[in-house]
């Protein structure tokens, strides 16, 4: 399986080919843990999610590495703003250290009911400050920092390709309307990687450094921990499309000013969920979390669906109509798989291949989620399988089991309206068997029969001997 991505560094659809062959190293971007995240934060995750599936349903290991932002932030990518984690504690009154732990949870019980698999390693930004520390001393011997004001700025002068993700021309940015904020500043695009002097006040994170008491920016802490657990080259980057110009392209400048080579060979960015044409921003206070679906009836799974639905490099505009016809097509699909199931009371296990049409639908499911992770045609193809009557129907449950891999709406968990077979009824089809295993056919006839008369039918399939309830 021949996987494609389009990849922002370069702007261009291009065929994956990991650093090592099995494994996969991935690094997303994980949350500001100063809040819930909202329904937006949750769709990158979950395009993240089909993405790491999809690699594994292709036959990688995959190593995922995700970061949790606890240390105190500013409400504006750019250095500006407040101190997110202030602001959270402030609103609750509680200590910034409760609430990182309070939102952390909050967060994985999210992307557990998402069905989202976890990051094999999930690392706090406070855990890793000495890390953080290393490679601000690293580029500080190579020349690309200053120091100016108590803080340490990472100089974006001395990189010639800064900007190079986002395609940023830096004339135009220079003589463009941005107005620096921080003095300090040689360049506009110039960022912090140490800060002593917090523009905040009581600032309630604050660690011993060469440079005196203060706390990290805010990009370092993706550069140092994807660099500790995957190495200084790794394969793919995540996150949502807001942090190609500031947060993935100061990334880069910093690891890559460390290391003197490139660092991640694919980006891959998720488009935003919008509300009436808007973004959903926590900062912004319009947001809808998890939680408040479930408030309003819906399952978290009706809105995995709904994320299926559109590609993850386009805008997917939020209305409750739209997670409506979600949450039906999900309850149909459901009842199809139950019905299914119900038809289907496998006696003997089914052939570990399948063939003919179902493996048609099958590697067209496969083509499509290869291809830049089409899980619209994706799910096409799912229902294609799932309402062709045509499809043997024990090959039709394993296919549809197969794509919930990468689909991941836990459909092997849909019960089928389960009728137990009672003991007499269950004795009858061992004893059948165990005629047709002598090729005593007779005997295995006279049960069959009997069995019929008692409302059961065996049905003998390449797939093995099935029964279902007589109409
Ligand atoms: P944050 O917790 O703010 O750092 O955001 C977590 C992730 O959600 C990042 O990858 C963001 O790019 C992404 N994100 C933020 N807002 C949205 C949105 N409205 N739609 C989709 N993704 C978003
Ligand atoms: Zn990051």
């Amino acid at each position: 399986m021949t996987l494609t991505f389009f990849n922002t560094l370069g702007r261009e659809l291009r065929e994956f080919r990991p650093i090592r062959p099995e494994e996969v190293s991935l690094y997303t971007c994980g949350p500001t843990v100063w809040n819930y995240a909202h329904i937006g934060n949750l769709r990158t995750y979950l395009f993240e999610d089909i993405l790491k599936r999809t690699l594994e349903f292709a036959g990688f290991r995959v190593k995922h590495v995700m970061n949790i932002t606890d240390v105190g932030h500013l409400t504006d990518d750019a250095d500006q703003g407040e101190d997110k984690m202030l602001k959270g504690a402030r609103e609750k009154g509680r200590t910034v250290w409760d609430i990182a732990d309070l939102y952390t949870k909050a967060f994985f019980e999210d992307l557990g009911l998402l069905n989202i698999e976890p990051p094999a390693i999930a690392c706090r930004a406070t855990d890793h400050i000495e890390d953080m520390i290393r490679l601000i001393q690293r580029l500080e011997g190579r020349g690309f920092t200053y120091a100016k004001g108590g803080n340490i700025y990472f100089d974006i002068g001395r990189l010639p390709d800064y900007g190079k993700l986002a395609r940023l021309n830096l004339e135009d940015l220079k003589a463009g309307a941005r107005i620096a904020i921080d003095e300090n500043k040689k360049n506009p695009h110039d960022f912090v990687l140490w800060f002593t002097r917090s523009k905040f006040e009581h600032q309630a994170m604050l660690w011993d450094s060469p440079w005196g008491r203060g706390y990290p920016g805010w990009h370092i802490e993706c550069s140092a921990m994807s660099m500790k657990y995957l190495g200084e080259q790794f394969d793919i980057h995540c996150g949502g499309v807001d942090h190609v110009s500031v947060h993935h392209t100061n990334e880069i400048a910093q690891s890559e000013s460390a290391t003197g080579r490139k660092w991640v060979n694919y980006w891959l960015h998720g488009e935003y969920l919008v509300l009436a044409k808007e973004k959903m921003a926590k900062s912004a206070g319009n947001f809808l979390t998890l939680s408040r679906l479930q408030e309003l009836g819906y399952h978290p799974l009706d809105y995995r669906y709904f994320c299926l639905g559109a590609h993850y490099r386009t805008q997917l505009q939020f209305s409750f109509e739209a997670l409506d016809a979600a949450r039906s097509a999900r309850a149909k699909l459901e009842e199809r798989l139950r019905s299914l199931k119900d038809r289907l009371r496998v006696i003997s296990s089914p052939p570990a291949v399948v063939n003919g049409k179902a493996k048609a639908y099958l590697d067209s499911f496969s083509r499509h989620l290869a291809d830049d992770l089409n899980a619209p045609r994706g799910l096409s193809d799912l229902w294609g399988l799932v309402k062709d009557e045509e499809v043997e129907s024990s090959f039709k449950l394993r296919v549809i089991l197969a794509m919930d891999r990468i689909l991941g709406l836990n459909l092997k968990q849909v019960r089928r309206q389960d009728i137990e077979l009672d003991e007499e009824i269950k004795g009858l089809i061992d004893r059948r068997e165990e005629a047709r295993r002598r090729r005593d056919f007779t005997e295995a006839d006279t049960i069959r029969d009997r069995l019929r008369t008692m409302g059961i039918i065996l049905e003998d399939t390449p797939a093995g001997v099935r029964w279902k309830i007589k109409k």
